[in-house]
């Protein structure tokens, strides 16, 4: 073995475990696959790709749908393997050895993780107990660290709090660097970002194909920014990253927009439904704009490790986050279909009935 980078040693990868379940809601996909005539209109275009080229270097076609869809310019968006890849390639941009990152946590760990990996220092900012973002906490990070890149996820991941509109209008006055909107999940919530979008601000939003689009399978994400920084992410991207498969899917996906609406609205209703009845349980339910909730197990019922065990014991799979940083006992659920919440519902109602001893089940 040779030794890694020595500022990587300490980092651990990005985990979600994979247990073989009947119900699987732990990584916050759709629960429905996308529309058939879209799976049929992709292969039929996939039937005339020419194999032995590479493909379209610059994703014209996808960009210019992408850009249509937000009525911005194509050259105001970037288009990458997931919106994981763009947020890497904002940090490799943007980030890097001697620069400094800014997140408020909990969030979505992938942020930090990448951050670390192209070798900046992250800062983290601290949310209120109920996980809300106190102004004063913002103010704090940007006086005291004046990051290069400072990131909100909205709605965050893995609370479900959709940012409200004045805390990014906040960070925009105050950042000396370079903000990211993660909105991977924006569509299940009640606004957007985007609007904020404009070539004399230094602000990004990214979003992605994999959850309200039903293409987790495919990797596909964006962004939408000013176009000099678009251009700056073109130069550090490798060559035909995108390949003519993906950049066929995402385009055509595009032209599906009311289905996507239609699973948008089964979804926020499942939201709504699931999280009624949830509060009928012995537990601490976070309010969501996403496609997934967070809830905390209240201590004297059991603890989060258990509740999720349990469940698993029942076949339905979910994220066990009660380990992490700042979520004791907190579990997450994505919602699915309507049958399998209500086999989360009711396995998490016998997980949590006590047995006539007194004791958990
Ligand atoms: N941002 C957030 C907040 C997420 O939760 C996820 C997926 N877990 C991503 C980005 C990455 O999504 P993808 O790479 O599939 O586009």
């Amino acid at each position: 073995m040779i030794p890694v980078r020595d500022d990587l040693r300490a980092l651990d990868g990005y985990h979600s475990a994979q247990v073989d379940v009947r119900v699987r809601l732990n990584t916050n996909e759709s629960p429905e696959p996308p529309p058939a005539a879209f799976r049929d209109a992709v292969a039929a275009e996939v039937s005339r790709i020419d194999w032995h080229r590479y493909p379209d270097r610059a994703a014209t076609e996808l960009r210019q749908a992408i850009a249509a869809a937000h009525g911005v310019d194509p050259s105001q968006v970037f288009a990458a393997n997931g919106s994981n890849e763009v947020l890497q390639t904002v940090l490799l941009a943007y980030a890097g050895p001697g620069r400094t990152v800014a997140t408020f946590e909990p969030t979505y760990q992938m942020h930090a993780q990448i951050a670390r990996v192209t070798g900046a220092t992250v800062v983290e900012g601290e949310r209120a107990a109920d996980f809300t973002l106190d102004p004063a906490e913002v103010e704090r990070v940007m006086a005291e660290h004046r990051p290069h890149v400072v990131f909100l996820t909205s709605p965050n991941n893995p609370t479900g709090l959709v940012e409200p509109a004045e805390r990014v209008r906040q960070l925009l006055d105050l950042a000396p660097g370079l903000v990211v909107v993660d909105e991977a999940y924006a569509q299940f919530a009640d606004w957007t970002a985007l609007d904020l979008v404009a070539e004399d601000r230094p602000l990004v939003v990214t979003r992605t194909f994999s959850k309200t689009w039903s293409m987790a399978g495919a990797r596909l994400g964006y962004l939408v920014g000013p176009s000099w920084l678009v251009g700056e992410l073109d130069k550090v991207v490798l060559p035909y990253h995108l390949d003519a498969v993906k950049q066929i899917a995402g385009r055509l996906a595009l032209r599906f927009s009311d289905d996507m609406n239609d699973r948008v609205d089964h979804v926020v209703a499942e939201r709504n439904r699931i999280i009624a009845a949830m509060r009928e349980l012995p537990l601490d339910v976070f309010p969501s704009g996403a496609n997934f909730v967070l809830f905390r197990v209240r201590p004297a019922a059991s603890t989060g490790r258990e509740v999720w065990q349990g469940l698993v014991d029942r076949s339905v799979l979910i994220r066990d986050c009660s380990s992490w940083p700042r979520l004791d006992d907190c579990l997450r659920v994505t919602i699915g279909t309507p049958a399998e919440n209500t086999e989360f519902l009711t396995a998490l109602a016998d997980v949590l009935a006590p047995t006539p001893t007194g004791a958990m089940s």
